[in-house]
Parts: C-alpha cells; structure tokens; sequence
C-alpha cells in the first residue's frame, strides 16, 4: 500500500468518505486521492514524494503557483500580530478599497470567510432588497452548498426547481428557477410571464463547475437587460472567474455590469475569504445600516486578507494576465492539436486562466453537450496523465487552472505526456 493510500484508509474512519469536499475523494474517475504535502510554484508533492505539475490550483486560488515568497511573507508578518480579533483592522479597509477599484461595479463590498458565504449572502440580500423570493440559476452552474442554490431544473418548461442534495427542503428549491446556460430565449420568456417575481439572477458569468462553458455575448446582455427590465438582482458569482480571468474579471472581459458580485478563491490566495459587493443602495440594505441580517466572526481574518492583499497586488503586475492567457492557451492549443493529429474526439479552450478539456469534437455550449463528452475516455486520460506526473481535476467536470508560475518546461512535459498518451489511445 503507497502513503496516500494508506492514508485515506485512515482517514475514512473519522471522516466522511476520508475527504471534507467530496471531488477530492477521486470518485468520478475511481482510484485512490493523492494527498498533497507541499507545493511549489507550478508543482505539488504527494505523500509518496511524487512530484507533479499541478492544473488544479487549490481549485483556483493558486494564481500565483504554490507558497509565493511574497505572500507568505505576508502571510508570516500578519500572523506574528495575532490572528484574530472580531473587531475592525485596517488589512480589511485595504481589500475592501482594492476590490472596489478593481471592479467598477463594486460600490461597496462585505467580506466573508468562503464562496460559500458570498453567494448565500448575496442571495437573501437580493430577496431582502427587491421583497420577492423568486431566483433563477443555471444548470450546470454551481454556487456554493446553500440551500437555495443545490436545487436542479424542475420537469417541463418554467417550472420551479428540485433539491439536488437530500435535506434541502422542496419548498426552499420551490423558490429556484432552473434554466439552461447560454439560452436567452427561454430566459426572455421566462422574465415575461414571472419577471415581477424575480429577485436575482444568479450566474457563473464563465461557468467553471461543469468543465468549462463559455458565455455567448448575447447570452449575457440578454440577462442584463431583463434584469434591467423587471428590476431583479442580477449577481455575477465570479467566485471562480474573479481575477482569474483577467484583471477586470469576467465582468470586465465581457463588458457586462452585475448589480452584485460575489467573490473567493483568488482574493484569498489560498486562505479561506469570500466577498460579495455591489450598488450601494443594494449593499445598504445589509445589517448595521439595513434589514438584511449577515454575518461572521472571521470575516475579513487578518492573515486571509494579507495573503490576498499579497496575491491581488502581484496579479496588477503590468502584463500579468496576457502573460498568464497565453500559457493556458499554449496549453490548450497544443493538447487540441496533438488529439486531433491523432483523430481522437476532442477539442480545448481557455478564457484567461482557466480551462477545459472536452472529450468530444467541439467545446459545450450548454450542461446538455458538457454531459455528452466521453467521461470514460477522460478517466483513461486523466489516470494516464497522473502516471506520468501531471495533475488534472479528477472529473471530466471541472475547470483546469494554470498560474503564472507554469514554464515553458512544464507545458512541454504535460504535451509530451499526452502525445505518449494520444498516439497510442
Ligand atoms: C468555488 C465556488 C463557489 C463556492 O466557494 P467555496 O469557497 O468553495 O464555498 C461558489 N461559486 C463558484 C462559481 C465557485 O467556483
């Protein structure tokens, strides 16, 4: 038995299926979870001091690549001045201001501890604001484990949602209208017969949840302005896509203004923060100055904000995000290219830096065509890759990630891999 394997048998004893997020127990491509005891840069390291080039990035967060000097720097001189107080500090007054700046939609942003969080708040702040209950996601698009938000599409057209988890309550999954992702014809029809009913829309403006699906541009200005139209809440969940993207995250990229943004991930660096901020007069709804209750004894922790303070400031770096775009282009261009020399199915893209990797012919455009690829050959793919030191999200539905700490030398060890791989599949 390896470490990591022995490890999980341990670890399934006091914890739950010996994992505390359920991707990371490998069951979607079978096999044993690797655990991870150091990262450097582009590179992670198992428990059996296997070496590997990491696509997954905590899921994210790890813009920069593994432990960057600097943040941990910061991270070193926060902590030494304590770790926690429950009360105002400046390190929070500095995110909140960056944030704002960043993101011009922004008027005003609260700070909590996960993406979770954000969403959560985002959503009853969006039904306090407005006074309705009703709210729209996407399926496919996942926003954090609220109860509001684990809710699949209902049978037949425009009807309310169903729990996707047991213990979430039909009657709260009543209030979720689930539609598919890039359709705005269905989204017209839908603000016209419920619009008045709608507080928010929810969306993963680049979703990243079911592998990658890009927005189609006519997609997202049909939802702004319904959303204009009707006076509903229109949230960008950019817990993924936030500084991910680019520096003026996907909102930026696409042009599009969301009343509320949420945010995680990147703007920790690696610590447990989320964020969700918008237009004033929504924001100032929030408790002390408002109705809507949130809140949080860690929220805005000192040394989580050091670390993203750290992380956002290197992300500003002129030429960051072109430099970091391109990397994961090379990376998807290439894997196409070598797949298709091979006529194996499968096709790539990126937008800034984050990826997918579809086992069928062209990029999905909605969770229907993600559902088409070929899970089995990404399984093969995916295990093949790990042999050889190449760490992809384990399941054909996630995103891929790649820092600015990715060279030259671990792109071409990941493509060699996968012509290895390609030639004979
Ligand atoms: C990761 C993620 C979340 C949840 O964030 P957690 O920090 O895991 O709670 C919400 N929305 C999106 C789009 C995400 O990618």
């Amino acid at each position: 038995m390896t470490n990591n394997q022995n490890l999980f048998e341990k670890s399934r004893i006091h914890i739950p299926g010996g994992v505390n997020s359920p991707v990371r127990a490998f069951g979607s491509v079978g096999g044993s979870p690797l655990f991870f005891k150091k990262g450097k840069g582009a590179h992670v390291w198992d428990e059996d001091g296997k070496c590997y080039v990491d696509y997954v990035g905590s899921w994210g967060p790890m813009i920069l690549g593994h432990a960057h000097p600097e943040v941990i720097r910061a991270v070193c001189e926060t902590a030494e001045l304590g770790l926690s107080f429950g009360a105002p500090t400046r390190l929070e007054l500095e995110m909140a201001d960056l944030l704002c700046e960043l993101l011009p939609s922004m008027d005003q942003v609260r700070l909590v501890s996960s993406g979770t969080e954000a969403t959560m708040s985002a959503i009853r702040l969006a039904r306090g604001y407005t006074g309705r209950s009703a709210i729209v996601k996407f399926e496919g698009c996942y926003h954090g484990h609220a109860d509001s938000l684990l809710v699949k599409a209902g049978s037949g057209a425009l009807t309310f949602g169903n729990p996707s988890s047991a213990g979430v309550p039909p009657e709260t999954a009543q209030h979720t209208l689930v539609l598919d992702y890039n359709d705005a014809g269905k989204l017209e029809e839908t603000f016209d017969k419920l619009g008045e009913k709608i507080a928010a829309v929810i969306i993963e403006p680049v979703a990243g949840n079911m592998n990658l699906v890009a927005p189609k541009q006519a997609f997202l200005e049909t939802l702004r302005n319904c959303c204009t139209k009707y006076g509903s809440v229109l949230i960008f969940d950019e817990v993924m896509t936030g500084f991910r993207v680019g520096l003026a995250s996907a909102q930026g990229l696409y042009g599009i203004r969301p009343d509320l943004t949420t945010l995680g991930k990147v703007i920790g660096g690696g610590m447990p923060v989320g964020a969700f901020g918008g237009k004033k007069e929504i924001m100032q709804s929030l408790a002390p100055l408002g109705p809507v209750y949130q809140a949080g004894t860690l929220s805005g922790n000192p040394v989580a904000m050091a670390a993203g303070l750290a992380t956002l400031k290197l992300l500003q770096a002129p030429g960051f995000f072109e430099k970091l775009s391109e990397k994961t282009r090379i990376l998807t261009e290439g894997l196409a290219s070598i797949a298709k020399d091979a006529g194996i199915a499968f096709s790539a893209q990126s937008v800034g830096g984050m990826f997918g990797l579809y086992f069928r012919e062209t990029p999905p455009e909605s969770y229907a065509e993600v559902m088409q690829c070929d899970k089995e050959a990404f399984n093969r793919f995916f295990h093949f890759m790990l042999d050889e030191g190449i760490y992809f999200a384990p399941s054909a539905f996630e995103a891929g990630f790649v820092s600015i700490a990715h060279e030259e030398a671990e792109m071409e060890k990941t493509l060699s891999a996968a012509r290895k791989y390609f030639s004979k599949a």
